[in-house]
């Protein structure tokens, strides 16, 4: 078109003309305006930056931090796995087998017996055919949607879902549109009206929502995948080792077929003490990933001494339910503990995740702050992460926490929320 003729790089076009400056440096991009905005903004209301603190060891029901030692709850070692020396020195020995890069994409001459190890014992802990692991879990939903879907199909995801998902489906071309949180009927409405234009659809949902600390009904979504033949995929990388008698997930939580799922996900950054992500479903769809998915196939294949304690937890977990008990029972005494209080846990079930939710970013910010002083460690959640009449501190919980960690927490936190309200 005559626009484009005319355009960078044309034909005559002045290839001299200065670019203005907002395009060429990065102190001019937007998000680094926005940050700067912030920033400034939390320096009038004289908040620190609540980020990337330091923890200087382990992080468990406490941790070392700027010298102190904390009680935590801002890190998803839920079944209190990570630093675990019988995980630790799986990891050890697997670094000392196979050195600590396999120095390839698994495709090529990445592959090590224990990667399929690894996914063989996914695959048998969901009761499915097979699983394959992504070096993250971030990644791993990236390129799951975005490899599956194209533009002639539709994504229907809960309007909480994880922004990993949400980038791969923006990624995928695919149509997308959410539903309201946990609301299966909404999602009812949007299948009835839409399902028949596209041809590939998928419903994606979380097993434990991060922010929230709840869970779909997922049997109920199962009965509307069936109905409207779509694909179902659920998220549990907060739900896996948390959920269910001995962890197994929101399968066993609801007692399930583990194939009415269409696409099981979940991270090794969680219960599973390491890094990365995996997929588990039926052979086709795995098969299909692993030589196909952009994240598995252009990326290197997972360092032993990563798929080694996640492998090595899996082992563990299965021998020593009691832990997933421990977790359940401290949760939901955090949950019970804090609505005493008075405290405003939304819609938090009262396992591993539980939200204190205060209604401003600059209140959650400073209690985070000030609990810190007194050596607690919460992340607070802030705008634009969750509506800013929600923010929140978001307590992750773990079975080596103890009632009397969480009674020393919720004393001081209902006193500074006591002082913070005047
Ligand atoms: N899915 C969900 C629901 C998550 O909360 C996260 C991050 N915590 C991810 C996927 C990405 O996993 P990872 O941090 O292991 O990359």
């Amino acid at each position: 078109r005559a626009a484009s003729a005319q355009g960078p790089g044309a034909p005559g076009a002045d290839t001299t003309r200065p670019v203005p400056e907002r395009f060429t440096r990065f102190d001019a991009h937007p998000g680094y305006q926005q940050l700067a905005m912030m920033r400034q903004g939390a320096e009038q209301l004289g908040l620190k930056d609540p980020f990337f603190k330091v923890h200087e060891g382990l992080a468990g029901a406490t941790s070392m931090i700027n010298g102190r030692q904390c009680i935590n709850f801002a890190s998803y070692n839920y079944l209190g796995y990570s630093g675990d020396p019988r995980v630790v020195q799986a990891a050890c020995e697997a670094a000392a087998h196979y050195g600590t890069s396999v120095s390839a994409s698994r495709v090529v001459s990445g592959e090590r017996p224990i990667h399929g190890e690894l996914e063989q014992a996914i695959a048998s802990t969901y009761g499915v055919e097979d699983a394959v692991a992504f070096v993250s879990g971030h990644a791993t939903n990236v390129s799951t949607l975005g490899y599956l879907l194209g533009p002639k199909d539709l994504v229907l995801h809960d309007e909480y879902i994880h922004n990993s998902s949400l980038v791969g489906a923006q990624l995928s071309g695919a149509k997308r549109m959410s539903f309201s949180h946990n609301d299966p009927a909404a999602l009812e409405t949007l299948l009835d009206r839409h399902r028949h234009q596209f041809e590939r659809v998928l419903v994606v949902v979380e097993g434990l929502y991060s922010m929230d600390g709840d869970i779909p009904d997922l049997p109920r979504f199962i009965e509307l995948k069936q109905r409207h033949q779509v694909w179902l995929m659920v998220d549990e990388a907060h739900s896996f080792g948390v959920m269910g008698e001995t962890g197994l997930g929101l399968r066993e939580h609801f007692a399930i077929d583990p194939t009415d799922v269409d696409i099981w996900m979940g991270t090794m950054s969680k219960t599973l003490s390491g890094c990365g992500g995996y997929i588990a479903g039926n052979k086709a769809l795995v098969e299909t990933l692993r030589y196909f998915a952009p994240g598995f196939l252009y990326s290197v294949g997972m360092p032993a001494q990563v798929a080694a304690p996640s492998l090595k937890v899996l082992e563990l977990m299965s021998k020593e339910p009691e832990r997933v008990a421990k977790l359940q029972a401290i949760s939901r005494y955090f949950l019970e503990q804090a609505q005493a209080r008075g405290m405003d846990t939304g819609h938090s079930i009262g396992s591993a995740v539980v939200p204190v939710i205060v209604g401003s970013s600059p209140l959650a910010a400073h209690l985070s702050h000030a609990l810190l002083e007194k050596q607690i460690n919460v992340q607070p959640i802030l705008y634009p992460a969750v509506p800013e009449k929600s923010a929140r501190l978001r307590f992750f919980l773990s079975c080596e926490h103890t009632q009397a960690h969480i009674d020393q927490t919720l004393d001081i936190l209902a006193t500074l929320i006591a002082d913070a309200k005047g």
